[in-house]
């Protein structure tokens, strides 16, 4: 049986410019390689990402994170059997001793568990996907839905829309391959309307490839979608999923969200006046997915929702709200907030507890969709993830940019791997 030969860690650079942990990892088998993304529009309860502060890197160097790799959980790994996810992945908990990770780094934990997961199926003979199926105890390998940001505001872009995601699911679709092609010509035909509407500088992009047009309204974009979607001939067959990040521009004093954020107009309103907006939204476009669309502490905003889109079959999805931690998926299991998990594996920090944690979900009744950080690296795993959990959802930003189509091209070898064996879909999405 193989055990860890070495581990080394060293300081990369993400998406945006920021570095980030990439680490290797030998056994007898070769070296496996795996890096973390990391995000913006941060949940306040997610694992803690260690920074090193100071000037370099404007503070947000991970020289930290890396030394606690090389020094402190590589020490403690090496000679370890590289079979027991659960055990390597409860050695490093122990070694930090808090919950939320904040002595060695989720930035320093999850990539050695990432690359002793991708050691692990190297050592089974078994393509990663095929050992994270086992390891979930899920016997339905299936091709994800892509839900592709293609209009992005909020913190990540700079424009003034106050909502963060708008996104094309390509339901109807016979394989990922034709979903993602049905997603590349509805983003093409968004740039033609953009570029005919506002000029050219409304066709730039922000953080996850999405374009970031002059618009303010919270409607304009889901206009936008529908135009571009008939303009490529898939009405009826690309549905929207939207994530307003509604936690970014919370007032929690005056228990308010201000619309106008990132303006010098604000435009205040109430919680009930959101969930409002909510259902005017679904009325007129073909809405599936609602994703953090209250402040993050607000149980009970989420389950006034959840009450009444449940009845329509659109889901609503805690992201900020659940962080990927088991206590809080359970509180909103009880309390009726959501539906739906959006499972972010850096939120919480190994393989083993986002197994655990998308297992809640489903077990609950609950869809789960895998997702990508707004800063990413190349490296695919959750593309792998996804697949062998067989929630049938990712979303890994728009279909460009390296960093994203990493994900939706590792999804493309997959699929033509499986062959035969392929399931697309979602199945409630596909009617
Ligand atoms: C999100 O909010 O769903 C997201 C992907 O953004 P970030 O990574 O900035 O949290
Ligand atoms: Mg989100």
């Amino acid at each position: 049986m193989s055990t860890i030969r070495k581990i080394f860690a060293r300081e990369i650079l993400d998406s945006r410019a920021l570095p980030t942990v990439e680490v290797d990892l030998f056994t007898d088998k070769g070296m496996f390689r795996a890096a973390v993304p990391s995000g913006k529009s941060t949940g306040e309860h997610e694992a803690v990402e260690l920074r090193d502060g100071g000037s370099r890197f404007l503070g947000k160097g991970v020289t930290h994170a890396v030394s606690n790799i090389n020094t402190v959980i590589a020490p403690a790994l090496i000679g370890k059997s590289i079979m027991d996810q659960h055990a390597l992945d409860k050695i490093m908990c122990d070694l930090d001793g808090d919950p939320k990770k904040s002595k060695l780094g989720t930035n320093a934990i999850l990539p050695v568990s990432i690359a002793a997961c991708r050691a692990a199926a190297s050592e089974r003979g078994i393509p990663l996907y095929r050992y994270i199926a086992e390891l979930s105890g899920n016997s339905t390998l299936r091709l994800p839905v892509p839900s592709l940001n293609v209009i992005n505001g909020g913190k990540h872009a700079g424009n003034k829309l106050p909502f963060q995601e708008y996104m094309i699911a390509p339901c109807v679709a016979s394989s990922f391959s034709e979903a993602i092609r049905m997603g590349a010509e509805v983003y093409g035909c968004l740039k033609e309307i953009l570029k005919a509407r506002f000029g050219l500088d409304a066709t730039n992009v922000g953080d996850e490839g999405g374009f970031a047009p002059p618009v303010t309204d919270v409607m304009e974009p889901l206009e936008l979608l529908v135009e571009a979607i008939e303009k490529a001939g898939h009405t009826g067959r690309v549905k929207i999923c939207i994530d307003p990040a509604a936690s970014e521009f919370y007032e929690s004093k005056e228990k308010m969200y201000d619309l106008g954020f990132k303006d010098t107009t604000h435009k205040k309103i109430t919680s009930e006046e959101m969930q409002m907006i909510f259902e005017q939204m679904v009325e007129k476009y073909p809405i599936v997915s609602l994703e953090d669309t209250f402040d993050e502490n607000d149980f009970d905003a989420f389950a006034k929702l959840t009450a009444v889109m449940n009845k329509k079959k659109i889901q609503v999805m805690g992201d900020d709200l659940l962080v990927t931690c088991p206590e809080r998926i359970r509180m909103a299991v009880e309390k009726k907030s959501c539906t739906s998990l959006l499972l972010k594996v850096n939120q919480i920090g190994t393989v083993s507890e986002t197994i655990e944690a998308a297992k809640i979900a489903l077990d609950a009744g609950w869809s789960v969709m895998v997702s990508h950080r707004s800063g990413e690296t190349e490296d695919s795993f959750i593309a792998d993830l996804a697949v062998g959990l067989g929630c049938g959802q990712i979303k890994s930003g728009a279909p460009c940019r390296g960093e994203r189509t990493a994900k939706y091209n590792q999804l493309i070898r997959i699929e033509e791997e499986l062959g035969k064996e392929a399931i697309f879909g979602y199945e409630a999405w596909k009617k």
